[in-house]
Protein backbone atom coordinates (compact mmCIF):
# COMPACT_ATOMS: atom_id res chain seq x y z
CA UNK A 1 0.00 0.00 0.00
CA UNK A 2 1.08 3.19 -0.67
CA UNK A 3 0.24 6.74 0.54
CA UNK A 4 1.95 10.67 0.47
CA UNK A 5 4.28 11.29 2.09
CA UNK A 6 4.65 10.86 5.68
CA UNK A 7 5.90 13.88 6.93
CA UNK A 8 7.79 14.30 10.65
CA UNK A 9 6.81 16.22 13.35
CA UNK A 10 6.86 17.06 16.74
CA UNK A 11 3.51 16.42 18.17
CA UNK A 12 2.80 13.19 20.47
CA UNK A 13 2.39 10.58 19.15
CA UNK A 14 5.02 11.05 16.46
CA UNK A 15 4.72 9.54 13.04
CA UNK A 16 6.62 6.49 13.36
CA UNK A 17 8.64 4.07 11.06
CA UNK A 18 8.87 0.48 11.92
CA UNK A 19 11.64 -1.36 11.10
CA UNK A 20 12.00 -5.60 11.12
CA UNK A 21 15.09 -6.64 13.11
CA UNK A 22 16.80 -4.72 15.90
CA UNK A 23 20.16 -5.21 15.00
CA UNK A 24 23.06 -2.58 14.92
CA UNK A 25 21.66 -1.49 11.23
CA UNK A 26 18.02 -0.91 12.93
CA UNK A 27 19.87 1.13 15.43
CA UNK A 28 21.37 3.20 12.95
CA UNK A 29 17.68 3.44 11.45
CA UNK A 30 16.54 4.88 14.34
CA UNK A 31 18.91 7.30 15.32
CA UNK A 32 18.34 8.71 11.68
CA UNK A 33 15.00 8.61 12.13
CA UNK A 34 14.08 9.97 15.49
CA UNK A 35 16.73 12.85 14.94
CA UNK A 36 14.00 13.93 11.75
CA UNK A 37 11.42 13.58 13.82
CA UNK A 38 9.90 10.17 13.47
CA UNK A 39 9.03 7.65 16.17
CA UNK A 40 10.34 4.29 15.59
CA UNK A 41 9.12 0.94 16.92
CA UNK A 42 11.56 -2.16 16.62
CA UNK A 43 10.37 -5.92 16.31
CA UNK A 44 12.64 -8.20 17.16
CA UNK A 45 12.28 -11.66 19.54
CA UNK A 46 15.95 -9.79 21.66
CA UNK A 47 13.76 -6.25 22.85
CA UNK A 48 16.58 -5.28 24.27
CA UNK A 49 18.89 -5.53 21.35
CA UNK A 50 20.86 -2.69 19.79
CA UNK A 51 17.84 -1.31 18.39
CA UNK A 52 15.18 -2.23 20.77
CA UNK A 53 17.14 -0.02 23.35
CA UNK A 54 16.39 3.23 22.27
CA UNK A 55 13.12 2.91 19.95
CA UNK A 56 9.89 4.47 20.98
CA UNK A 57 8.65 0.98 21.29
CA UNK A 58 9.74 -2.61 21.27
CA UNK A 59 7.69 -5.51 19.90
CA UNK A 60 8.89 -8.67 21.41
CA UNK A 61 8.38 -11.47 18.80
CA UNK A 62 9.50 -13.84 16.38
CA UNK A 63 9.04 -13.01 12.84
CA UNK A 64 6.71 -15.36 11.90
CA UNK A 65 4.34 -14.32 14.61
CA UNK A 66 1.29 -13.05 13.32
CA UNK A 67 0.56 -10.83 16.70
CA UNK A 68 4.28 -9.08 16.13
CA UNK A 69 3.09 -8.12 12.81
CA UNK A 70 -0.40 -6.79 14.16
CA UNK A 71 1.13 -5.34 16.94
CA UNK A 72 3.45 -3.34 14.67
CA UNK A 73 0.77 -2.49 12.32
CA UNK A 74 -1.07 -0.93 15.07
CA UNK A 75 1.83 1.69 16.25
CA UNK A 76 3.46 2.58 13.32
CA UNK A 77 2.79 4.36 9.49
CA UNK A 78 5.06 2.57 6.98
CA UNK A 79 7.64 -0.52 7.68
CA UNK A 80 11.11 -1.21 6.14
CA UNK A 81 13.54 -4.40 7.31
CA UNK A 82 17.00 -4.34 8.65
CA UNK A 83 17.93 -7.54 7.42
CA UNK A 84 16.78 -10.00 4.41
CA UNK A 85 15.51 -13.18 5.84
CA UNK A 86 12.82 -11.55 7.54
CA UNK A 87 9.66 -14.12 6.08
CA UNK A 88 7.70 -13.50 3.24
CA UNK A 89 4.60 -13.38 4.76
CA UNK A 90 5.24 -11.12 7.15
CA UNK A 91 6.37 -8.01 4.96
CA UNK A 92 3.14 -9.34 2.27
CA UNK A 93 1.18 -8.98 5.87
CA UNK A 94 2.34 -5.78 6.25
CA UNK A 95 2.22 -4.38 2.97
CA UNK A 96 -1.81 -5.25 2.44
CA UNK A 97 -2.01 -2.77 5.62
CA UNK A 98 0.76 0.05 5.48
CA UNK A 99 3.62 1.10 2.83
CA UNK A 100 6.12 -1.26 3.55
CA UNK A 101 9.58 -1.06 1.59
CA UNK A 102 11.82 -2.57 0.25
CA UNK A 103 9.03 -4.79 -1.47
CA UNK A 104 8.77 -8.46 -0.56
CA UNK A 105 9.81 -9.71 -4.39
CA UNK A 106 12.82 -7.94 -4.14
CA UNK A 107 13.94 -9.03 -0.42
CA UNK A 108 12.82 -12.79 -1.65
CA UNK A 109 15.29 -12.10 -4.89
CA UNK A 110 17.86 -11.38 -2.39
CA UNK A 111 17.40 -13.92 -0.04
CA UNK A 112 18.58 -16.87 -2.39
CA UNK A 113 22.32 -16.72 -4.02
CA UNK A 114 20.57 -19.03 -6.62
CA UNK A 115 17.51 -16.81 -7.28
CA UNK A 116 19.65 -13.83 -6.72
CA UNK A 117 22.29 -14.70 -9.89
CA UNK A 118 19.33 -15.74 -12.45
CA UNK A 119 18.65 -11.97 -11.73
CA UNK A 120 21.99 -10.71 -12.31
CA UNK A 121 21.87 -12.55 -15.73
CA UNK A 122 18.00 -11.44 -16.60
CA UNK A 123 19.14 -7.76 -16.23
CA UNK A 124 22.63 -7.96 -18.03
CA UNK A 125 24.84 -7.74 -15.00
CA UNK A 126 27.73 -10.67 -15.07
CA UNK A 127 27.93 -12.41 -12.01
CA UNK A 128 30.61 -15.39 -11.57
CA UNK A 129 29.98 -18.79 -13.41
CA UNK A 130 28.08 -20.74 -10.64
CA UNK A 131 25.69 -23.88 -10.86
CA UNK A 132 23.25 -24.88 -8.28
CA UNK A 133 23.61 -27.67 -6.05
CA UNK A 134 20.63 -28.97 -4.87
CA UNK A 135 20.36 -32.90 -5.30
CA UNK A 136 22.52 -35.66 -6.27
CA UNK A 137 22.33 -35.30 -9.87
CA UNK A 138 23.55 -32.21 -9.31
CA UNK A 139 26.82 -33.01 -8.11
CA UNK A 140 27.18 -34.83 -10.70
CA UNK A 141 26.73 -32.63 -13.22
CA UNK A 142 29.04 -29.67 -11.52
CA UNK A 143 30.96 -28.78 -14.60
CA UNK A 144 35.20 -29.07 -14.08
CA UNK A 145 35.86 -25.11 -15.09
CA UNK A 146 33.90 -23.72 -11.34
CA UNK A 147 36.80 -25.51 -9.60
CA UNK A 148 38.52 -24.70 -7.60
CA UNK A 149 35.22 -22.95 -6.25
CA UNK A 150 33.36 -21.62 -3.15
CA UNK A 151 30.10 -23.68 -2.02
CA UNK A 152 28.09 -21.28 -0.52
CA UNK A 153 24.54 -22.50 0.95
CA UNK A 154 21.60 -20.17 -0.74
CA UNK A 155 20.35 -18.79 2.01
CA UNK A 156 21.29 -17.85 5.48
CA UNK A 157 24.66 -16.91 4.97
CA UNK A 158 26.43 -13.72 5.72
CA UNK A 159 30.12 -12.80 6.75
CA UNK A 160 31.52 -15.65 4.96
CA UNK A 161 28.92 -18.48 7.38
CA UNK A 162 28.05 -21.28 4.91
CA UNK A 163 30.67 -21.12 2.23
CA UNK A 164 33.27 -23.81 1.87
CA UNK A 165 36.38 -23.46 -0.65
CA UNK A 166 36.68 -26.56 -2.55
CA UNK A 167 39.37 -27.64 -5.42
CA UNK A 168 38.23 -31.22 -6.68
CA UNK A 169 34.73 -32.97 -6.84
CA UNK A 170 35.48 -35.12 -4.00
CA UNK A 171 36.31 -32.06 -1.87
CA UNK A 172 32.95 -30.56 -3.35
CA UNK A 173 30.87 -33.89 -2.16
CA UNK A 174 32.44 -33.51 1.31
CA UNK A 175 32.06 -29.63 1.93
CA UNK A 176 28.44 -30.29 0.68
CA UNK A 177 27.36 -32.75 3.05
CA UNK A 178 29.19 -31.16 5.79
CA UNK A 179 26.76 -28.03 5.06
CA UNK A 180 23.89 -30.48 5.49
CA UNK A 181 23.17 -30.93 1.89
CA UNK A 182 21.44 -27.92 2.15
CA UNK A 183 20.52 -25.94 -1.60
CA UNK A 184 24.28 -24.41 -2.63
CA UNK A 185 25.54 -22.55 -5.44
CA UNK A 186 28.71 -23.50 -6.36
CA UNK A 187 30.90 -20.26 -7.76
CA UNK A 188 34.09 -20.55 -9.45
CA UNK A 189 37.14 -18.75 -7.16
CA UNK A 190 37.17 -15.42 -8.80
CA UNK A 191 40.73 -14.24 -9.04
CA UNK A 192 39.96 -10.52 -7.14
CA UNK A 193 41.92 -7.48 -7.75
CA UNK A 194 39.64 -5.26 -5.67
CA UNK A 195 36.10 -5.34 -3.80
CA UNK A 196 34.43 -2.82 -4.28
CA UNK A 197 30.14 -2.04 -3.18
CA UNK A 198 27.44 0.40 -4.54
CA UNK A 199 24.49 1.87 -2.21
CA UNK A 200 21.85 3.05 -4.15
CA UNK A 201 18.31 4.26 -3.06
CA UNK A 202 15.20 4.18 -5.51
CA UNK A 203 12.16 6.09 -4.42
CA UNK A 204 8.41 5.43 -4.92
CA UNK A 205 8.84 8.01 -7.69
CA UNK A 206 11.27 6.38 -9.42
CA UNK A 207 13.71 8.54 -8.90
CA UNK A 208 17.63 7.21 -8.02
CA UNK A 209 20.49 8.43 -5.82
CA UNK A 210 23.39 6.82 -5.14
CA UNK A 211 26.41 7.30 -2.26
CA UNK A 212 29.87 7.34 -3.52
CA UNK A 213 31.20 4.16 -4.88
CA UNK A 214 33.34 2.13 -1.43
CA UNK A 215 36.51 0.30 -1.58
CA UNK A 216 36.02 -2.76 0.74
CA UNK A 217 38.72 -5.30 2.36
CA UNK A 218 37.65 -7.95 3.98
CA UNK A 219 38.96 -10.65 6.75
CA UNK A 220 38.04 -14.09 7.05
CA UNK A 221 34.98 -13.15 4.75
CA UNK A 222 33.76 -10.47 6.98
CA UNK A 223 34.35 -6.50 5.49
CA UNK A 224 37.29 -5.14 7.84
CA UNK A 225 37.88 -1.68 5.72
CA UNK A 226 36.05 0.79 4.37
CA UNK A 227 37.80 3.46 1.72
CA UNK A 228 35.45 6.37 -0.10
CA UNK A 229 36.14 7.20 -2.08
CA UNK A 230 38.05 4.33 -3.31
CA UNK A 231 41.20 4.73 -3.73
CA UNK A 232 42.80 1.66 -6.25
CA UNK A 233 39.33 1.93 -8.41
CA UNK A 234 39.26 3.69 -12.29
CA UNK A 235 36.75 5.79 -12.74
CA UNK A 236 35.61 3.74 -15.60
CA UNK A 237 34.51 0.71 -13.59
CA UNK A 238 33.54 2.77 -11.14
CA UNK A 239 31.08 4.25 -13.46
CA UNK A 240 30.19 0.47 -14.64
CA UNK A 241 29.33 -0.29 -11.10
CA UNK A 242 27.11 2.36 -10.36
CA UNK A 243 25.48 1.96 -13.70
CA UNK A 244 24.34 -1.78 -12.85
CA UNK A 245 23.51 -1.16 -9.24
CA UNK A 246 20.86 1.41 -10.80
CA UNK A 247 19.52 -0.48 -13.46
CA UNK A 248 19.39 -3.55 -10.72
CA UNK A 249 17.22 -1.78 -8.66
CA UNK A 250 15.06 -0.14 -11.39
CA UNK A 251 14.91 -4.25 -12.96
CA UNK A 252 13.19 -4.60 -9.19
CA UNK A 253 11.36 -1.82 -9.07
CA UNK A 254 12.68 -1.49 -5.73
CA UNK A 255 12.04 1.25 -3.11
CA UNK A 256 14.47 1.98 -0.20
CA UNK A 257 18.34 1.35 0.13
CA UNK A 258 20.00 -1.07 -1.97
CA UNK A 259 23.99 -2.17 -1.86
CA UNK A 260 25.18 -4.32 -4.77
CA UNK A 261 28.68 -6.14 -3.96
CA UNK A 262 30.90 -6.44 -6.86
CA UNK A 263 34.39 -7.71 -7.63
CA UNK A 264 36.75 -6.10 -10.11
CA UNK A 265 39.04 -9.27 -11.12
CA UNK A 266 42.29 -9.26 -12.06
CA UNK A 267 41.53 -9.43 -16.19
CA UNK A 268 39.64 -6.35 -15.65
CA UNK A 269 35.97 -7.17 -15.88
CA UNK A 270 33.53 -6.18 -13.32
CA UNK A 271 31.34 -8.98 -11.80
CA UNK A 272 28.34 -8.01 -9.35
CA UNK A 273 28.75 -10.80 -5.99
CA UNK A 274 25.83 -10.28 -4.26
CA UNK A 275 22.68 -7.96 -3.02
CA UNK A 276 21.70 -6.48 0.47
CA UNK A 277 17.85 -5.20 0.11
CA UNK A 278 18.78 -2.58 3.15
CA UNK A 279 21.49 -0.57 4.49
CA UNK A 280 24.91 -2.10 4.79
CA UNK A 281 27.98 -2.45 6.69
CA UNK A 282 30.15 -1.06 3.60
CA UNK A 283 28.32 2.46 3.64
CA UNK A 284 28.83 3.00 7.44
CA UNK A 285 30.74 5.95 6.62
CA UNK A 286 28.29 7.86 4.91
CA UNK A 287 26.94 8.55 8.39
CA UNK A 288 30.27 11.05 9.38
CA UNK A 289 31.27 11.67 6.05
CA UNK A 290 28.20 12.45 4.22
CA UNK A 291 25.36 14.95 4.29
CA UNK A 292 23.10 12.29 3.57
CA UNK A 293 23.77 9.34 5.06
CA UNK A 294 22.46 6.03 3.88
CA UNK A 295 20.07 5.41 7.03
CA UNK A 296 18.89 8.72 6.15
CA UNK A 297 18.12 7.78 2.76
CA UNK A 298 16.11 4.28 4.21
CA UNK A 299 14.21 7.22 5.92
CA UNK A 300 13.33 9.36 3.02
CA UNK A 301 12.62 6.06 0.91
CA UNK A 302 10.30 4.90 3.52
CA UNK A 303 8.60 7.83 4.40
CA UNK A 304 8.11 9.06 0.67
CA UNK A 305 10.36 12.50 1.01
CA UNK A 306 12.61 13.68 -1.94
CA UNK A 307 15.55 12.02 -2.92
CA UNK A 308 18.55 13.94 -3.33
CA UNK A 309 22.34 13.12 -4.59
CA UNK A 310 24.21 12.40 -1.26
CA UNK A 311 27.40 14.91 -0.85
CA UNK A 312 30.45 13.44 0.36
CA UNK A 313 32.03 16.18 2.27
CA UNK A 314 35.27 14.47 3.60
CA UNK A 315 36.98 11.42 2.61
CA UNK A 316 36.57 8.72 4.84
CA UNK A 317 38.17 5.35 5.90
CA UNK A 318 35.75 3.04 7.95
CA UNK A 319 36.94 0.66 9.96
CA UNK A 320 35.09 -2.69 11.70
CA UNK A 321 35.51 -3.60 15.47
CA UNK A 322 35.07 -6.86 15.88
CA UNK A 323 34.58 -8.65 19.55
CA UNK A 324 37.97 -9.82 18.47
CA UNK A 325 39.27 -6.42 19.79
CA UNK A 326 38.37 -6.93 23.71
CA UNK A 327 40.73 -9.64 24.06
CA UNK A 328 44.27 -8.93 24.59
CA UNK A 329 46.57 -11.63 23.80
CA UNK A 330 47.16 -14.32 26.49
CA UNK A 331 44.13 -12.46 28.30
CA UNK A 332 41.19 -14.22 29.33
CA UNK A 333 38.87 -11.88 30.21
CA UNK A 334 37.33 -8.60 27.54
CA UNK A 335 38.92 -5.70 28.65
CA UNK A 336 38.14 -2.53 26.75
CA UNK A 337 39.97 -1.27 24.05
CA UNK A 338 41.70 1.93 24.53
CA UNK A 339 39.30 4.65 23.24
CA UNK A 340 40.88 7.32 24.75
CA UNK A 341 43.94 6.62 22.57
CA UNK A 342 41.80 6.22 19.32
CA UNK A 343 39.38 9.13 19.85
CA UNK A 344 42.49 11.37 20.69
CA UNK A 345 43.29 11.18 16.52
CA UNK A 346 41.70 13.99 14.58
CA UNK A 347 38.95 12.81 12.85
CA UNK A 348 37.84 9.92 14.58
CA UNK A 349 34.43 9.13 15.12
CA UNK A 350 33.50 6.12 17.17
CA UNK A 351 29.84 4.26 16.85
CA UNK A 352 29.21 1.04 19.25
CA UNK A 353 25.91 -0.70 18.55
CA UNK A 354 25.42 -1.60 22.26
CA UNK A 355 26.13 -5.27 22.38
CA UNK A 356 27.06 -6.05 26.25
CA UNK A 357 28.64 -9.32 25.34
CA UNK A 358 32.20 -9.29 23.23
CA UNK A 359 32.90 -12.63 20.91
CA UNK A 360 35.47 -13.07 18.53
CA UNK A 361 33.83 -12.02 14.87
CA UNK A 362 30.92 -10.21 16.21
CA UNK A 363 30.17 -7.10 14.98
CA UNK A 364 30.70 -4.67 17.75
CA UNK A 365 30.99 -1.21 16.33
CA UNK A 366 32.64 0.22 13.79
CA UNK A 367 35.35 3.73 13.35
CA UNK A 368 35.51 6.53 11.11
CA UNK A 369 38.38 8.27 10.40
CA UNK A 370 37.42 11.39 8.04
CA UNK A 371 39.89 13.83 7.01
CA UNK A 372 40.61 17.15 4.65
CA UNK A 373 41.98 14.41 2.14
CA UNK A 374 41.81 10.84 1.68
CA UNK A 375 45.63 10.10 1.90
CA UNK A 376 45.32 11.91 5.12
CA UNK A 377 42.25 9.85 6.25
CA UNK A 378 44.43 6.44 5.61
CA UNK A 379 47.48 8.01 7.59
CA UNK A 380 45.23 8.63 10.71
CA UNK A 381 43.90 5.14 10.14
CA UNK A 382 46.90 3.44 10.30
CA UNK A 383 47.37 4.97 13.73
CA UNK A 384 43.97 3.51 14.86
CA UNK A 385 45.00 -0.10 13.78
CA UNK A 386 48.42 0.12 15.49
CA UNK A 387 46.39 1.37 18.18
CA UNK A 388 43.83 -0.84 18.56
CA UNK A 389 46.34 -3.82 17.04
CA UNK A 390 44.19 -4.58 14.06
CA UNK A 391 46.61 -5.55 10.76
CA UNK A 392 47.30 -2.46 8.48
CA UNK A 393 45.86 -2.27 5.16
P1 LIG B 1 28.17 -10.75 3.60
O1 LIG B 1 28.57 -10.59 5.03
O2 LIG B 1 28.73 -9.71 2.69
O3 LIG B 1 26.73 -11.02 3.39
P2 LIG B 1 28.52 -13.43 2.67
O4 LIG B 1 28.71 -14.39 3.76
O5 LIG B 1 27.21 -13.33 2.02
O6 LIG B 1 29.00 -12.05 3.15
P3 LIG B 1 30.02 -13.31 0.16
O7 LIG B 1 29.85 -11.84 -0.03
O8 LIG B 1 29.40 -14.21 -0.82
O9 LIG B 1 29.62 -13.78 1.62
O10 LIG B 1 31.57 -13.67 0.26
C1 LIG B 1 32.38 -13.15 1.31
C2 LIG B 1 33.75 -12.83 0.75
O11 LIG B 1 34.38 -14.03 0.23
C3 LIG B 1 33.72 -11.89 -0.43
O12 LIG B 1 33.60 -10.55 -0.01
C4 LIG B 1 35.05 -12.23 -1.10
O13 LIG B 1 36.12 -11.67 -0.37
C5 LIG B 1 35.12 -13.73 -0.94
N1 LIG B 1 34.48 -14.40 -2.11
C6 LIG B 1 33.18 -14.73 -2.23
N2 LIG B 1 32.91 -15.32 -3.40
C7 LIG B 1 34.06 -15.36 -4.09
C8 LIG B 1 34.45 -15.86 -5.38
N3 LIG B 1 33.56 -16.42 -6.21
N4 LIG B 1 35.74 -15.75 -5.74
C9 LIG B 1 36.66 -15.18 -4.91
N5 LIG B 1 36.36 -14.69 -3.67
C10 LIG B 1 35.09 -14.78 -3.26
MG1 LIG C 1 29.15 -10.25 0.86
Amino acid sequence: MTRGPLLPDAAEPLPTLGVLGGGQLGRMFAHAAQAAGYGVAVLDPDPAGPAGQLAQRQIAAAYDDPAGWAALASCCQAVTTEFENVPAQAMDWLAQRLPVSPPAAAVAICQDRAREKAFFERAGVPCAPHAPLCRDADLAAVPDRLLPGILKTAALGYDGKGQVAVDSPAALAAAWAALGRAPCVLEQRLSLRLELSVIVARGRDGAIVQLPVQQNLHRDGILAVTQAPAPDLPAEVAAQAVDAARRLAAAMDYVGVLCVEFFWLADGRLVANEMAPRPHNSGHYSIDACDVSQFDLQVRTLAGLPLVMPRQHSPAVMLNLLGDLWFAPGVGAPRTPPWDRVLALPGARLHLYGKAEPRRARKMGHLTLTAATASEARRVALQACALLGLPAF
